[in-house]
C-alpha cells in the first residue's frame, strides 16, 4: 500500500552565543512563545492543505514582524546606521526562486522575494531596483522608526567607529545571529525554504550575506530537501552550504541528518564558520544542526508534538 504523504515544518530565529546565562527567564519565555506562534502559523497552513511555499512565507512574515529577531522589524544597523535587509525564497517543485538584497524600509522583505519569484522574470534584485519593484507591486513600506530597537541601536553604538562588524549579539564579546528562516514539506510532497535577515551589526553598507544567495543560505528541491541557514554569512557563501546538503543527498545518497551534520559539524567548522540551519527532507525527516552555542529553533511534524529549543540539548 502506498504511504500517505505527511507534512512537516521547521524554523529558526538565528544562532550564536546563546547561553542560559545570556537570557533572563522572561526573555527566554518571550523567545519560546514567539517561536511557537510562528510554528503554528506555518503548521496550520500545511494542515489545511496549503503549499509549503505559502507556509514558509507566512512563517517568516510572522518572525519578521517580531522585534526579537534580526529580520524585518528587528533588523540590525549597518555601518551607516541604516537597516539593509536581505531575503530569499525557493520552491522545491520547480526550482523557482526569488531573492532581494540591500533593501531599506520594506516592511516584509520575504514578501518582496516572493514577488520576485511569482511576478518577475528574474531571480535576484538588489538595492534601489528591488525597492522600485516593491513599490510597483504595492508592497508595504515603513519609516526608519519602525525598524528601531534600542538593543540593536546600542549594539551598533558600541561598534560604529570601528571596522568591526558582528553578528547580532547581546554583549560585545557575544556572537548571536538573528536571521529567521523556515522550511516545509506539504501534503503534496512539495518542499520550500525561506530566509530573511538584517545581516550583521555594523556591516559595510551594501554588504551581502548568504541569506539571499540561493544555494548558500536557502535552497529547496523536491528530490532532496529544503534548507534555511543562519550564521556567519561569508562562510556559508564560500561553502555553498544549503546546496551542498542537497547534493550530498542526491549524489552520495546520504540521509538529511547525515548530510547536514557533515556540513555543519565538519566542513563549516573546520573553516571556522559558525552557525546552523534547519532542514526537512521529502520524507519529512527534520534536521536542526548548529555548531554555535545555541540556535533559536522549532519543528513540527504532522501527528507529533511541536518542539521549540534554544540551547544545546
Ligand atoms: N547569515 C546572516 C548574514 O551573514 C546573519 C545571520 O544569520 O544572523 O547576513
Amino acid at each position: 500500500m502506498e504511504k500517505k504523504q505527511s507534512f512537516a515544518l521547521a524554523l529558526h530565529g538565528g544562532a550564536g552565543t546563546i547561553t542560559r546565562a545570556s537570557l533572563t527567564p522572561e526573555l527566554e519565555k518571550e523567545y519560546r512563545t514567539a517561536l511557537r506562534q510562528a510554528l503554528e502559523v506555518g503548521y496550520n497552513i500545511l494542515r489545511e492543505g496549503g503549499s509549503a511555499l505559502t507556509a514558509v512565507e507566512a512563517t517568516v512574515v510572522n518572525l519578521e514582524d517580531c522585534p526579537l529577531f534580526n529580520a524585518g522589524r528587528g533588523s540590525v544597523f549597518n555601518k551607516l546606521g541604516f537597516h539593509e535587509m536581505d531575503a530569499s525564497i525557493m520552491c522545491g517543485r520547480n526550482l523557482e526562486a526569488g531573492a532581494i538584497t540591500g533593501v531599506r524600509n520594506i516592511k516584509n522583505p520575504i514578501l518582496l522575494a516572493s514577488e520576485v519569484l511569482h511576478h518577475s522574470d528574474h531571480v535576484f534584485l538588489s538595492h534601489p531596483g528591488a525597492e522600485e519593484f516593491a513599490r510597483n507591486q504595492g508592497l508595504a513600506f515603513e519609516p526608519d522608526a519602525y525598524f528601531f530597537t534600542q538593543q540593536r541601536y546600542d549594539q551598533w553604538q558600541a561598534l560604529r567607529d570601528s571596522d568591526v562588524y558582528m553578528l547580532d549579539h547581546s554583549e560585545t564579546e557575544e556572537k548571536k545571529f538573528g536571521t529567521v528562516g523556515a522550511v516545509a514539506v506539504d501534503l503534496e510532497g512539495n518542499l520550500a525554504a525561506a530566509t530573511s535577515t538584517g545581516g550583521m551589526t555594523n556591516k559595510n553598507f551594501n554588504r551581502i550575506g548568504d541569506t539571499p544567495v540561493i544555494g548558500a543560505g536557502t535552497y529547496a528541491n523536491n528530490k532532496t530537501c529544503a534548507v534555511s541557514c543562519t550564521g556567519h554569512g561569508e562562510y556559508f557563501i564560500r561553502n555553498v552550504v544549503a546546496y551542498d546538503i542537497s547534493c550530498l543527498m542526491e549524489y552520495k545518497g546520504l540521509s538529511l541528518t547525515e548530510a547536514s551534520n557533515l556540513v555543519v559539524h565538519q566542513k563549516l567548522k573546520q573553516h571556522g564558520g559558525e552557525g546552523g540551519l534547519v532542514a526537512v527532507s521529502y520524507t519529512c525527516e527534520v534536521a536542526l544542526p548548529f555548531n554555535s552555542e545555541g540556535m533559536y529553533r522549532g519543528s513540527w511534524v504532522a501527528g507529533q508534538e511541536p518542539t521549540v529549543a534554544i540551547y544545546q540539548e
